[in-house]
């Protein structure tokens, strides 16, 4: 299928850029890599009468470190993010769940930005930013606007951007919990999620929860942060039952829709799996750094 006629801006700053978003307003769309959007227009789920393709706007290009925040660039590539050292060395939620992202060559063209508006419940980029607590910078013709991700996902591929917004940079701090685990479960490698679970735990050296987040994908219209069992986490230690207390805190909020991949129930044994796995993994990984001497609980 091919998409309807469109009319095609390829600004070179972002100024420029916001200039056209302002005059289109809701006629006018962005497109990064495509990896997402171009489906959509060929399947004729969005016609608009002008495309703006920001991928020759510098400003929106790399990554860097300021005041010990990771400041990501809309523009940068998935796969650039995965292969970034500051990411591998500081933010290891990022590098255990980013491969898991379509495949390479859809990482390559695919944008960190692109992923993030979007906004699919089961997307792994929105998951883990929501997870790091990130922050969104968002230019308009008005100016520049910074809002947290906790606010930021509306429903179903809905965010708070408005049509003449455009997403510029993702903000995440690189004081990081020293627990991390991200567990996914989809048919074949390379698929969207069925059910993920990001998490991210300080455990101190006995071994006591001091924060927590803990968010869910595939299991609602946005991702979950599971904000009963993370405030049941602080203060304790991870035993068997605990765990299974904050599981059960987690999954009371999850709400998947059955789909043609999965039932309900399908997807709601996924959810408790993944969600205990992802708990256990980080919690384990916090005392191994803390010390080798406390014993680790198993997984299963
Ligand atoms: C075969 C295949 C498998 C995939 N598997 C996965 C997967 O497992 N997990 C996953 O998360 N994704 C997956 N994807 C999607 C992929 O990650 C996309 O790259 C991503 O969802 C969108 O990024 P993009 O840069 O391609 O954005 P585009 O497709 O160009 O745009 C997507 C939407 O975001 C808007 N947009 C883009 N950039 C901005 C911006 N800076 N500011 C405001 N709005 C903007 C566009 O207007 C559009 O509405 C897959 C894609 C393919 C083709």
């Amino acid at each position: 299928m091919k998409p309807a006629a469109f009319t095609y801006h390829c600004p070179s700053s972002l100024e420029e850029a916001v200039k056209l978003l302002d005059e289109y307003g809701s006629e006018g769309k962005i497109i990064a890599g495509g990896q997402s959007f171009i489906p959509i227009l060929n399947m004729r789920m969005s016609e608009p009468e002008c495309l703006i393709d920001i991928n020759q706007i510098k400003e929106l290009e790399g990554i860097r470190v300021e005041d010990g925040v990771l400041k990501i660039g809309a523009l940068t590539a998935q796969r650039d993010l995965e292969q970034h050292d500051i990411v591998k060395n500081n933010i290891p939620l990022l590098a255990e769940a980013i491969p898991f992202i379509g495949h390479v060559q859809t990482r390559n063209r695919g944008t960190v930005g692109g992923s993030v508006a979007h906004a699919d419940p089961s997307a792994e980029l929105p998951l883990c930013f929501l997870a790091l607590d990130a922050e969104i910078v968002i230019h308009s013709i008005d100016g520049t606007r910074k809002t947290s991700i906790n606010d930021f996902f509306i429903t179903y591929l809905t965010t708070e951007l408005m049509p003449e917004d455009i997403l510029t940079e993702i903000h995440v701090s690189l004081t990081q919990p020293n627990g991390y685990a991200f567990e996914e479960f989809s048919r074949r490698h390379g698929d969207f999620a069925l059910v993920a679970a990001a998490c991210l735990l300080s455990v101190d050296e006995a071994g006591v929860i001091e924060s927590a987040r803990l968010v869910l994908g595939g299991v609602d219209a946005v991702p979950l942060l599971a904000e009963e069992a993370m405030d049941y986490l602080i203060g304790k230690s991870l035993t068997e039952e605990t765990l299974e207390r904050a599981v059960e805190l987690a999954i009371v909020e999850a709400d998947p829709d059955a789909d043609l991949h999965a039932s309900r129930e399908y997807r709601m044994h996924l959810t408790k799996v993944m969600t205990r796995r992802a708990l256990l993994k980080a919690y384990n990984r916090g005392l191994r750094k803390e010390g080798e001497h406390v014993k680790s609980l198993s997984t299963r």
